[in-house]
């Protein structure tokens, strides 16, 4: 029996590395710029801890096109490598200098939020050069190394003569991909990918204007002075304790992240957690429209302030990705399958954080300034109410601060809703019945109605609410949601004075006949009753348990019931009185 390692052959990798390691080839600029980023992170370690005596500086990255060579460099100030270093960094393929850089200085070198780990990041420029040359010089006293490859396993490697420290990484780019000799396209890539990375990053120059001399004359131009284009924000507000950020820098920040969106947040959850996994980020409650399908700006995922994706699923709680905002974790696996994702314990742990974070912010935004939030109460509730939904914990948690509204402006939880209509509202059995309506101007009469009864009508018109009712009603004991137009009010609800019909009982026998006659065509069902308080002659009701079916068929939940089309009915109420 023997232990060994299994050798990959560059012969075989490189066209598979071309093809198959990332499916997006623009990220190759990602991971250049990351290489840049560590470079420049670990310099500043060392020299920190004294291993590296120079001058640390202000080390800028730099992005630089050459049209007229067809060549994009990347340029950094970092540590730089020896020959030695870039035999054994670059040559191997897949073995990681930021893994090993890691592994040296532990912790502390996570602290330094070293971004690289698969050591497979570099050869992503193939997928857009046939050749990259490496000019590298590193800090410690040895010659500068010229390296250059054509993509094939042969790589040539000599001294050159650059003397200052830091790597200058050129890719010529291949013919299919003269897209990235275009400005516009890399200055999209930057703004996707590197806008909040932690080393100032410059792309070219931009004209500033100078404020004017004094005494200049109106018709003197304003002085201009051409100042580095540095495309990101180094230290963005999520990196920065909460004690040190006012309301106003969390708004700051929601522009910087969302330029297009004028509208401001409602208010924001700065996480923040380092045990058991890391993670930092801000999230933002937008105005939510009730239409959940058209949101663009979406929750962007980074890892170490490098841009990773905005499709968020797996790993925020699926009824949250519908906020904003960003969030930041060197632990979650990245270029790995969904599915994957989703088996990840860290990612599940990280998924319940974010839950557990928002409904504390909820139940302290409540409880601090109730009258906000009640105001709030209808741009958040779709969210609150598809957390609860989908979420058993959340459910818990909502409790304290779920608002069930009333048609006339008051807000309930929903101990003050069981308290406030305890007394009304309970039936002869003690089920306590809750009456809401869903539009108060088409159900008006029924509302007035109710009310003249006693009774409290919410307003509820979300549209998850069939199935929110549902979900409360089978977690609740004995309660039950009816509308306000539903059939079984006056049945379900004690009545203490018994309506008595001014009618005897042959003339409401004649008048239910008269009726039946008039409507049977219809599919009316004709009931009569006495309905003292209300005006009306009569009321058309639809059955509660039709009147849900086909709600919960509209918003895509029905399908369980494998009802079909459900068919109109109503019953006609003919007031006796
Ligand atoms: P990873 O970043 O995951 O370690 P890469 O393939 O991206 O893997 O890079 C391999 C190694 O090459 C790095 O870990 C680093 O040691 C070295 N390297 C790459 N780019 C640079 C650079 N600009 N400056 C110094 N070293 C670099
Ligand atoms: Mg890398």
């Amino acid at each position: 029996m023997a232990t060994g390692k299994i050798n990959v052959s560059v012969d075989n990798i490189f066209p598979l590395i071309k093809k198959f390691l990332y499916s997006d080839h623009e990220i190759f600029l990602r991971e250049l710029i990351s290489n840049a980023t560590d470079a420049t992170l670990k310099l500043k370690h060392l020299t920190s801890i004294g291993e590296a005596k120079v001058e640390y500086g202000n080390p800028q990255i730099e992005v630089r096109i050459d049209k007229d060579n067809k060549t994009l460099h990347i340029l950094d100030q970092g540590l730089g490598m020896s020959e030695e270093e870039v035999k054994k960094y670059i040559n191997e393929v897949a073995f990681s200098g930021a893994e090993e850089f890691l592994d040296k200085y532990k912790d502390a070198g996570k602290e330094a939020g070293i971004i690289g780990h698969f050591g497979l990041g570099f050869y992503s420029a193939f997928m857009v050069a046939d050749k990259v040359e490496i000019i590298t010089k590193t800090f410690r006293d040895e010659p500068a190394v010229h390296w250059s490859c054509e993509g094939s396993p042969e790589f040539d490697m000599q001294s050159a003569e650059r003397s200052e420290r830091g790597t200058e990484i050129i890719l010529h780019i291949a013919e299919d991909s003269t897209e990235f000799l275009e400005e516009n396209r890399i200055q999209e890539l930057l703004s996707k990918y590197n806008k909040f990375m932690p080393i100032p990053i410059k792309f070219g120059t931009r004209t500033e204007t100078l404020p004017k001399p004094e005494g200049a004359a109106e018709e003197d131009p304003a002085p201009t002075e051409e100042v580095d284009n540095i495309i990101n924000n180094p230290n963005p507000a999520w990196t920065k304790a909460p004690a040190d950020l006012e309301e106003d820098d969390y708004k700051g920040f929601y522009r910087e992240l969302y330029p297009m969106q004028f509208e401001e947040p409602l208010f924001n959850i700065h996480l923040n957690v380092d045990y058991p996994f890391n993670l930092t980020g801000i999230l933002y409650f937008p105005k939510l429209t009730q239409d959940l399908n058209t949101q663009k700006d979406r929750i962007q995922l980074y890892q170490n302030q490098v841009f990773v994706t905005d499709n968020v699923e797996g790993i925020v709680p699926e009824f949250l990705t519908m906020l904003r905002g960003v969030i930041d974790s060197p632990d979650i696996p990245l270029n790995v399958s969904r599915s994957y994702l989703q088996a990840d314990g860290n990612v599940k742990k990280i998924s319940s954080y974010i839950s557990r974070k928002v409904a504390d912010k909820l139940q302290s935004l409540f409880k601090n300034n109730r009258e906000d939030f009640e105001q709030k109460w209808n741009d958040i509730k779709v969210v609150i109410e598809y957390g609860m939904l989908t979420e058993e914990k959340f459910f818990d948690k909502a409790e304290g601060f779920a608002l069930y509204p009333a048609v006339d402006g008051a807000y309930y939880t929903y101990q003050e809703l069981v308290e406030k209509t305890k007394d009304a509202q309970t039936d002869k059995d003690g089920k306590q019945i809750f009456l809401y309506a869903s539009d108060p101007v088409a159900q008006h009469s029924y509302i007035e109605a109710a009310k003249a009864k006693g009774y409290e009508v919410l307003h509820l018109d979300s549209p998850i609410v069939p199935h929110l009712i549902q979900k409360l009603e089978s977690s609740k004991e004995n309660i039950s949601f009816t509308r306000v137009d539903g059939d079984h009010i006056d049945n379900l609800i004690k009545k203490e004075d018994t309506a008595i019909s001014k009618l005897d009982e042959k003339q409401q026998e004649s008048l239910k006949t008269e009726v039946e006659e008039v409507v049977k065509e219809m599919g009316f069902v004709v009931q009569l009753e006495p309905m003292d308080s209300s005006a009306s002659p009569f009321i058309i009701t639809e059955p509660e348990f039709m009147r849900r079916m086909k709600e919960m068929q509209q918003t895509g939940g029905g399908g369980m019931f494998g009802m079909g089309n459900m068919p109109d009915m109503y019953n006609l109420v003919v007031n006796t009185n």
